[in-house]
């Protein structure tokens, strides 16, 4: 059994092993890589998931997805060292439970992607005798987790950009505190700038000597691992069926979901969640996509996505094609979001609900998870929460809360009039020195960065 390939989203390039595809994270195409085979497990494998820890699941996925690109004895070390830390599942009423998604050191969801790609990109680097330079874009707590994950790994580089006045203050300084290998940049933007500034950069023929590699959640080395606790949720709960509440952005965290039900989880449908970037429930009412440009900035800023990386993948497990159109010589996106191949949108309703979820309905969960059941959510979280309770379905729930609420201590305090208390992972952090670079600009200025002062530091 060789390794399981990998082809593009696009249709343009050619097919890679696991370890092209993480490396180069998007495919020359543009496109995004998929799996040409997607990995399965039997009914009796998945309940044995239930005597196992965290890690000796995540490894078992891995291993499935890995097979000869990597020894099992290491992908086991990684595992174990990646998941050292709970994965509390609250049970809030019959039916209806929270899985804790933020006991990792930068408290979001992003620890259990970052901290594992980042060991499998150091792996492959140094088996290599490669420096990498990790590029990332992030809207708010991607950028902590990716820095934190890859602070002081041998032959990788960090550069992190993330929109200025997006991003709260501890959500900055979880990128600007760390130093060493790593180096955030802030964009005067908005999310989608920093993306595009990423995009650019990896096409840049100019940059090639950077072995510039992407940690975005189109990477499917940052997938791969939020397939577990899908896995895992399922594993602790004694159902027959399950349904999960999404809070949903770029839809790598959906992904890692739908991965799983392809893999043989029973999941009834996925609720995706999202803010007021309402593009995707739009999508599935109408069969028509308009991404929400730009997008609208709510209180979840790290869902602040007009239009969804991921979904290109979505799109294509339902027989569809998305794509940006491009300007075939210079690769520059002439319109973002143009389905070339319509999916099957009645199968897509099917598997999913979806409800956008108004920034006044956040504040209302937050407020009435707190009277009632004396839990503090933060905005994320609450989206999902709040979608799941729009469903009416006979089927146990799993909301995803993606974020310690310590990290929007401000939304907390102006609505419950509490202080969040700040987990272990993020003591301190308040007092730290921060060291940042601003950009004014777009891809010219960035460009002129990386070559000038970073190529310096390198
Ligand atoms: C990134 C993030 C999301 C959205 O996840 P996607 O994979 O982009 O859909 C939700 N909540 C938090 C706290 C996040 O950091």
């Amino acid at each position: 059994m060789g390794s399981i390939l990998f082809r593009s989203t696009n249709r343009g390039a050619p097919e890679v092993g696991f370890r092209e595809a993480l490396l180069r994270g998007q495919a020359p195409d543009y496109g995004l890589y998929m799996p040409v085979e997607i990995p399965v497990f039997t009914p009796g494998e998945i309940t044995d998931f239930r005597m196992m820890d965290y890690h000796r699941i995540a490894s078992e996925i891995f291993m499935k997805f890995l097979r000869t690109d990597l020894p099992i004895p290491r992908i086991e070390d990684m595992s174990r060292n990646a998941y050292n830390f709970d994965v509390p599942i609250q049970r809030i009423r019959e039916d209806f439970h929270i899985m804790w998604l933020t006991r990792g050191p930068t408290a979001s969801f992003k620890d259990f992607a970052a901290r594992m790609m980042a060991k499998l990109m150091e792996y492959f680097a140094k088996s290599e005798r490669k420096k990498l330079t990790v590029l990332v874009a992030t809207s708010g707590d991607t950028g902590g987790a990716v820095a934190n994950a890859f602070h002081r790994l041998e032959n990788m580089n960090v550069v992190v950009l993330f929109p200025l006045a997006e991003v709260t203050e501890r959500q900055r300084k979880q990128m600007s505190t760390l130093g060493d290998n790593v180096f955030p940049v802030a964009v005067k933007g908005k999310f989608d700038d920093c993306q595009a500034i990423v995009k650019m950069a990896f096409n840049d023929r100019e940059l090639e000597h950077f072995e510039l590699t992407s940690a975005n959640s189109i990477n499917f080395g940052r997938l791969m691992p939020q397939i577990v606790y899908y896995f895992y949720a399922y594993s602790r709960l004694n159902v027959k069926d399950i349904v999960f509440s999404v809070p949903s952005g770029n839809f790598g965290n959906l992904m890692g979901g739908v991965f799983a039900r392809k893999m043989g989880l029973p999941v009834k449908k996925f609720i995706v969640a999202v803010n007021e970037n309402d593009e995707f429930p739009e999508f599935l009412k109408t069969g028509k996509y308009n991404p929400v440009v730009p997008s609208k900035e709510c209180s979840s800023n790290a869902m602040n996505v007009g239009h969804p990386s991921n979904l290109a993948r979505l799109i294509d497990l339902y027989g569809g094609w998305l794509t940006d159109e491009r300007d075939m010589k210079t690769g520059k996106v002439l319109k973002k979001g143009v389905i070339k191949i319509k999916p099957d949108v009645e199968r897509m309703k099917n598997d999913f609900s979806s409800y956008s979820v108004a920034e006044k309905e956040v504040d209302g969960t937050i407020t009435s998870y707190f009277r009632n059941h004396g839990i503090v959510l933060e905005p994320h979280g609450a989206v999902g929460v709040r979608a799941a309770e729009k469903i009416n379905i006979k089927v146990p729930v799993v909301c995803l809360e993606t974020a310690d609420p310590a990290k929007f201590p401000d939304k907390i305090r102006t609505l419950l009039g509490v202080e969040p208390p700040l987990p272990a992972s993020l003591a301190g952090i308040d007092r730290t020195k921060e060291d940042y670079e601003i950009l004014e600009g777009g891809y010219v200025e960035f460009k002129k960065f990386l070559c000038g002062k970073f190529a310096h530091i390198l």
